[in-house]
């Protein structure tokens, strides 16, 4: 397991084993930030200039919303598809990165929370289900809080609704398997046969956000939007808790002070360093964040602390045995 710091992209595997694909690894408003390159400043924010010449798939500075794939590969050999969190830039990353890493298919989806950023393309997911005029096809199971679930009722009605009404056309919109999931660390869930356990987070002191911990042989803790970890949540993924993570992969919005929504790199940084994992990935970054520099200064501030710590970078493929 290793993340590979070469800004060209990994070949694509020989299908063996298990991996994580980061699909995004940006913030809502993604990277390029669309206001630096129609008003920029003086002198010009390099990080999105960057986006007018080199193309999405050769820069590590092309963020989309943040999620993740889980290529879970069974003892059988069989792979499994699960997808955490359908954003804004869903049908980009599957034109660019499921394409080039070959995944063929979603078998389940996971939601972290239903800000825009996490559920605005999952209108989309009908373009990778099986065609029906009919809507006739098997649902995709799709896990979600009680909270997401009120919340995509009303932002998405039609993905809701059982039955038409009396008269009402059939018209082919995704099939989804609402699964209502706690937001809570001792109700585990299974999907696509791997299991999970929600690590509910404070995304905002108003808002609880889910992370997850999965993977029985590596242990992976994957929190995409927090401000604040509760101290239940972090005994979880605790040496005391779970016992060391294999793989961390946190929120870290700006390079330096403090959010009151997300963590920025100091507090992310504190984190790590209590979590002691052995590798740390982070996501969510905003244009403050140069791949390049940046994670020379994260190898400088990893062999200082014995902890390995890099920026995630769209289209990373870490192998992993799950
Ligand atoms: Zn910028
Ligand atoms: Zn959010």
């Amino acid at each position: 397991m290793s993340a590979d710091s070469n800004h060209h992209p990994a070949p694509p595997s020989d299908g063996a084993g298990s991996a994580l694909i980061f699909l995004g690894t940006g913030c809502s408003s993604m990277v390029p930030n669309m206001l630096c390159l129609l008003q920029p400043a003086d002198p010009p924010c390099n990080v999105c200039f960057q986006a007018l010449s080199v193309p999405p798939e050769r820069n590590p500075n092309y963020r989309c919303n943040t999620s993740l794939l889980i290529d879970y590969c069974q003892n059988d050999g069989k792979h499994n598809y699960m997808l955490i969190d359908v954003g804004k830039t869903f049908r980009e990353t599957v034109l660019r990165w499921f394409t080039f890493h070959k995944i063929p298919r979603i078998d389940s989806i996971i939601l972290t929370h239903e800000h825009a950023d996490a559920v605005l393309g999952l209108d989309d997911i009908r373009a990778v289900q099986p065609f029906s005029p009919t809507n006739d096809i098997d649902p995709t199971p799709i896990y979600l809080s009680r909270h997401s679930m009120d919340s995509i009722a009303e932002k998405f009605p039609y993905l809701v609704q059982k039955k038409l009404k009396k008269g009402q056309e059939i018209r082919r919109v995704a099939q989804m398997d609402w699964k209502i999931i706690g937001d809570d660390c001792n109700q585990p869930f299974y999907a696509s046969g791997l299991k999970f356990i929600p690590l509910p987070v404070m995304h905002g002191e108003d808002y609880i956000c889910l992370g997850f911990l999965f993977g029985e042989n590596n242990k992976v803790a994957y929190i995409s939007d927090v401000s604040r970890i509760p101290a239940s949540t972090e005994y979880v993924i605790s040496k005391s808790g779970a016992g060391q993570l294999d793989l961390l992969i946190l929120d870290a919005l700006y390079k330096t002070g403090s959010h009151n929504v997300h963590f920025c790199l100091p507090q992310a940084l504190e984190v790590v360093k209590k979590l002691c994992p052995k590798q740390t990935l982070l996501i969510g970054m905003t244009h403050e964040f140069d791949y390049h520099k940046d994670n020379e200064y994260l190898m400088e501030w990893s062999r200082r602390e014995g902890i390995p710590v890099q920026l995630a970078r769209d289209g990373l493929r870490v192998p992993i045995d799950l």
